[in-house]
């Protein structure tokens, strides 16, 4: 056994050395300090007790005890005081500064040593005792943490039971899983803490267990009541582990939320509502619920921070998904939306086309888990990603770089950070930059040299730069000028207003691009961003070994359509054909204005039958469309259109357009009003 140490914080006289030699010679280890500031480093070793007198060089021993206590260390103190002290002060010694033993000069050195012995005793058992407790209660809260981990899971798959079982009443045996489902967690919920939780889950078994008449006679009225009953429990099962998870989520970690994906659920079944919630959450994922068509449009118009929605197939009552589909994407800023739809099992086309047409990207089966979820919400989430603005952030300093990237994905936007100016040209490559942030000092080359390059390529010419930096000398920010930035702000950065500087270039440009890319009549892309755009889609389904369908679309008999009906009338049909086409098919899908009342459309991932309904589809929509003359006739257009497939039909954009053309010059002599796909 290791032999006790004390420390001694006394002057220099015969009480100490008495005192250091009597305890040297009952086995102890003694270091001694002459002031509080020595005695505080002194601690550091690690003593069992501290002994002070009042006979210190600069000031008494209560002082040198207050500077102890306030450096954090909580060793028992024994003072040896020369004075003789009121009631009061004895009282502050014990109360405010935990001295557990005062002792009056003069003292008996082989007493003082018995009382030191027993008092570390005493606090040594007091420790071991303590520890044991903190063993314990630390054991059973892992125990609990990692049950408590588990939990959501648990009942995400109840939850799901149940909704398979409610989905089919007549099978009794989805009905018995449930029950053992619930079996499983009613039995343990309780022993980890989860009481609340446990009890209601009882409930569900209790509620889930067959009737008399069962199994065999009729489950269907027993269901009728029964259904609601375990739709509560299990909705109140939901609420205790909500405020379970937010508490624990608080602990963990502070940030979760404010980076966390957020999808709206359309589903009218509460119980499968309620799945998805705990599939988000296990992921961190937002989800939020609704019922109804309304309830869902409600909930965008309170907030349009939704990455994707997904919406039930089934949704009563019939086809009012798609007509969801079609309303959310004409609500102000949910134009891009990206959509997923739940569908039964039922992959057939008809509906497959039904879900694309109303701008479903995926489109998937309900029996999904955590990581299936997880993965379309991001795939669905990056569609919309694309959209947000891209920032580039150039500094040496990865610790600035790091902290600026969180504070601009908290606002949503997309970050690229290099520490590095020779990887500034490989890094706007890569992210399509809206903005970038410029440090002026960098090894190799300096801020200045990386705008001067830039700025001499016209590829760069327009992209806003700010520098941010330390230097503000007039030099500096002339020589930033001088090189073409377009704002300079210093180190370090008040947040506010570099955000706002930020945000202010990011909607310029924005808004310049929208002007220069935008048709005006048809609000789609103009023929050269299509270009562009094709080009694009072709690396990404070259890259993903994907089809692209590309679609030449052209009105037909549009030159009399002006000539009868007057030009305006025939502005009006480009303008409602624009609109068709930006509210029909997904956010990943090309529309463009190619020229005069030619209009082009591209679908990453669709085979040529899908595509071909879908174009037809849009036809028929089309066709139906009354139209009117500046005389107040009434007239309805239709267009031809062909289609070409990558990499059946050819692999480069313009062999495709080419064979997409000939095609559309069969439509149009096979009789117009049709589309021409691939033979
Ligand atoms: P087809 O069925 O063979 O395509 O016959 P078409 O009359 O549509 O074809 P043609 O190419 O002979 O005529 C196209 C017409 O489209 C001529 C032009 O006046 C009209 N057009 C092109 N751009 C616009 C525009 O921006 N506004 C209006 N109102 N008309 C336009
Ligand atoms: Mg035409
Ligand atoms: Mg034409």
């Amino acid at each position: 056994m290791t032999s006790r140490l004390a420390l001694l914080v006394m002057g220099d006289g015969a009480a100490r050395a008495a005192l250091s030699a009597a305890l040297t010679g009952a086995g102890w280890r003694v270091v001694l300090a002459n002031s509080g500031r020595e005695a505080t480093e002194a601690v550091a070793d690690g003593p069992s007790v501290v002994v002070v007198n009042d006979a210190l060089p600069e000031g008494d021993g209560p002082a040198c005890i207050g500077q102890l206590r306030r450096s954090g260390a909580e060793i028992p103190v024994v003072l040896i005081s020369t004075q003789t002290r009121s009631l009061d002060a004895h009282r502050r010694l014990v109360d405010e500064l935990h001295v557990a033993l005062v002792a009056q000069e003069p003292i008996d050195v082989a007493e003082l040593v018995g009382k030191l012995d027993a008092l570390v005793t005493i606090e040594e058992r007091a420790e071991g005792e303590a520890a044991a407790q903190v063993g314990l209660k630390q054991a059973m809260a892992a125990l609990r943490q990692d049950y408590a981990r588990a939990l959501p899971r648990r009942l995400g798959t109840l939850a799901y039971a149940i909704y398979q079982a409610k989905a089919h009443p007549d099978d009794l045996i989805l009905r018995q899983d449930a029950k053992s489902q619930a079996h499983r967690i009613q039995g343990t919920a309780g022993a980890y803490g989860f009481a609340a939780i446990g009890k209601s889950v009882r409930n569900i078994e209790d509620l889930l267990r067959p009737r008399s008449a069962e199994p065999e006679g009729t489950p269907a009225p027993f269901m009728e009541t029964a259904w609601v009953d375990v739709e509560r429990e299990l909705a109140t099962v939901m609420r205790s582990l909500e405020a379970t998870e937010i508490a624990a989520a608080a602990e963990s970690s502070p940030t979760a939320g404010s980076t966390a994906l957020s999808v709206l659920a359309v589903c009218g079944d509460q119980v499968y509502l309620q799945y998805l919630g705990h599939l988000g959450r296990q992921r961190v994922i937002e989800v939020v619920p609704a019922q109804t068509a309304a309830e869902a449009v409600a909930e965008v118009t309170r907030s349009n921070r939704f990455d994707a929605a997904f919406i039930d197939e089934r949704l009563a009552p019939a086809a009012s998904a798609y007509r969801l589909a079609l309303d959310l994407r004409t609500h102000k800023g949910l134009e891009g939306l990206p959509l997923a739809f739940l569908s039964g099992d039922g992959r057939d086309m008809k509906a497959r086309v039904a879900a694309v047409h109303a701008g479903a990207s995926l489109y998937l089966g309900k029996a999904l888990d955590a990581d299936g979820f997880s993965a379309a919400v991001h795939q669905l989430a990056s569609l919309r990603w694309a959209e947000r603005p891209h920032v580039l952030l150039v500094d040496d300093d990865a610790d600035f770089t790091a902290q600026m990237s969180v504070l601009f994905r908290h606002e949503r936007m997309n970050v690229a950070r290099v520490n590095h100016p020779d990887q500034v040209l490989h890094a706007l490559d890569e992210t399509a930059a809206d903005v970038v942030l410029l440090d002026g000092n960098m090894p190799d080359h300096s801020g200045f040299d990386v705008c001067r390059v830039l700025r001499s390529s016209p590829r760069w010419q327009d992209l806003p730069i700010l520098f941010v930096t330390a230097d503000g000398a007039p030099a500096a920010r002339a020589a930033a000028f001088e090189a073409g930035a377009d704002d300079y702000l210093l180190k370090p950065v008040v947040r506010e207003e570099l955000l706002a500087r930020v945000k202010v270039r990011i909607e310029r440009r924005r808004f310049l691009r929208e002007r220069s890319d935008r048709d005006p009549v048809t609000g789609l892309m103009v023929r050269r961003a299509c270009i562009q755009a094709l080009s694009a889609r072709l690396v990404e389904a070259r890259r993903h070994h994907r089809p692209l369908v590309v679609c030449l679309l052209d009105l037909d008999h549009f030159k009399t359509v002006n000539d009868r009906f007057g030009h305006l009338a025939g502005d009006q049909v480009l303008a409602s054909l624009g609109g068709l086409l930006e509210r029909r098919f997904r956010a990943e899908d090309l529309r463009g204005r190619w020229g005069g009342e030619e209009f082009i459309l591209a679908f990453p991932g669709e085979g040529p039958e899908a595509a071909e309904l879908m174009v037809a589809r849009v036809l028929d929509e089309l066709s139906a469309v009354p139209f009117t003359s500046d005389s107040g006739e009434v007239f309805r257009v239709t267009f031809s259109a062909g289609l070409a497939v990558f990499p059946q039909d050819a692999t480069t954009a313009d062999d495709l357009l080419r064979l997409a053309d000939r095609r559309l010059y069969d439509a149009k002599e096979g009789g117009r009003r049709r589309v021409v796909g691939v033979r």
